[in-house]
């Protein structure tokens, strides 16, 4: 048996980024950039005006305002509309109305705001002059043309999105999606479009048909579902020969020491090598690592909590690693139980609990029902899985523990008390 830790180091020792493509922006999203990404052009374009209002020159107003309380009034001879330019310099003495987001006549260089103003058309006047040499985005003050925009390493997220095409980025390169091989095994397992045979009390589906193929999905992973193979080793065979061109093979079930658990067996009578087998965690201690042609595999438990544990613990920062991510694990927060907690084998449990936030701001956890590797409502149930570390046996109420969370703990609505 080896420990978790160990486990996750020696299976992220043999994965490696994939190869950079070129995609296209529209479906970049959640990609992590092999390349730099560079400016094709200069954003803003120009100076522009961050109010509705008039564009002035300050010394107009400074010199008419100088000789007392006099409200400065000034001649309006344009208008500027954004997506509209000026149709000539503004002249001394002179107002152009302008817009949110249009460019600043050469000679402005202030925008007094509306409010500030009488609103005139012909002639306006300006009643506060807080706004003067301001309200002026100025060209370049987002990115200029030629500059690097994100690193390499960078995840492509919404506002990536929106500076890439706004600095005229086509397509970026960025490592390519894992093509991630599935593979359920088992004689009583069937897909759900049998569900009738489930019916008859003859079998069950397969729900790690769903769940897997959901958090590869979650993870960045492209799913090449394999569907079930029966306990028959020629199925397993002939599933594992469409592995061709896959980054990585994910089996469930068939790794346990039954005598129809025959997973490992077809793997290295194919030429597979296993690196190991067995991790001192629960639940998820059947489980196998090792490569097939050159393609990591990683075989889980078929219990359905196993297979989705083993999937946080193991699957998640190898897929993560193959995008080209630097952050592998999800962050852990420190919790405070709300009751005792035994485990009953010196091994890393993962427990399903509800975690939430208490007024002082810490996390405290209960347990999110039954712990058994069987019980797939109760990780439905969990927001987090709850680290107990194997030499903590016992744990009263009170105890500091680690949790992993699986969504997020706190909402913007219990931030703002939103009903
Ligand atoms: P095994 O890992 O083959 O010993 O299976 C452990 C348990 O998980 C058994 O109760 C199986 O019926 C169940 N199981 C295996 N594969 C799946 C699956 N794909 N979906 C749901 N349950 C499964
Ligand atoms: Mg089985």
């Amino acid at each position: 048996m080896i420990e978790v830790g160990d486990a996750s180091a020696k299976v992220l020792r043999a994965i490696r980024a994939l190869p950079p493509v070129s995609v296209d922006l529209a479906r970049a999203s959640g990609l992590v950039l092999a390349e730099p990404g560079v400016a094709t052009t200069t954003s803003p374009p120009w100076d522009n005006s961050s109010m509705d209002g008039y564009a002035v020159r300050s010394s107009d107003i400074v010199l008419r305002n100088s000789g007392g309380n006099s409200t400065p009034s000034l001649k309006v001879v344009a208008t500027i509309a954004a997506g509209g330019f000026a149709p000539r310099p503004l002249g001394a003495g002179e107002a152009m109305r302008i817009m949110t987001g249009a460019p600043i006549p050469v000679g402005a260089d202030s925008v007094i705001r509306i409010e500030d103003t009488d609103r005139g058309a012909d002639r306006v006047a300006i009643k506060d002059l807080r706004d003067l040499q301001k309200n002026i985005r100025r060209a370049g003050e987002d990115f200029l043309e030629g500059a690097t925009l994100f690193d390499k390493g960078v995840e492509i997220r919404a506002a990536h999105l929106g500076v890439l095409a706004s600095a005229g980025v086509r397509s970026v390169n960025v490592h390519r999606r894992p093509r991630i091989a599935v593979i359920s095994s088992g004689d009583e397992l069937v897909e759900l479009d049998d569900f009738t045979d489930e019916v008859k009390g003859m079998k069950i589906v397969s729900s790690n048909s769903w769940t897997l193929p959901a958090l590869i999905r979650d993870a960045g992973g492209d799913v090449i579902d394999l569907g079930i193979a029966s306990d028959d080793p020629e199925s397993l065979r002939a599933k594992l020969k469409n592995t061709d061109g896959c980054d990585l093979i994910i089996t469930s079930a068939g790794v346990s020491v039954g005598d129809l658990d025959n997973v490992r067996a077809v793997f290295s009578e194919l030429g597979g090598e296993l690196v190991f087998w067995k991790v001192r965690m629960r639940p998820g201690a059947p489980m196998a690592f090792g490569t097939l042609n050159g393609i990591p595999w990683l075989g889980f438990s078929g219990n359905p909590v196993s297979a989705m544990v083993s999937f946080e613990v193991f699957a998640r920062p190898v897929i993560r690693k193959m995008l080209g991510h630097s952050l592998l694990h999800r962050a852990l927060v420190r919790v405070r139980i709300e009751e005792s907690i035994e485990t009953a084998a010196a091994l890393t449990h993962f427990l399903r609990a509800i975690i939430t936030r208490t007024d002082d701001g810490s996390y405290a956890a209960r347990l999110a029902g039954s712990q058994s590797s069987a019980v797939l409502s109760a990780m439905a149930r969990a927001n987090a899985l709850l680290i107990v570390p194997a030499q903590a046996r016992s744990n009263p109420a009170g105890t500091i523990l680690d949790a992993l969370p699986l969504t997020d703990v706190i909402s913007m609505s219990e931030r703002f008390a939103i009903q």
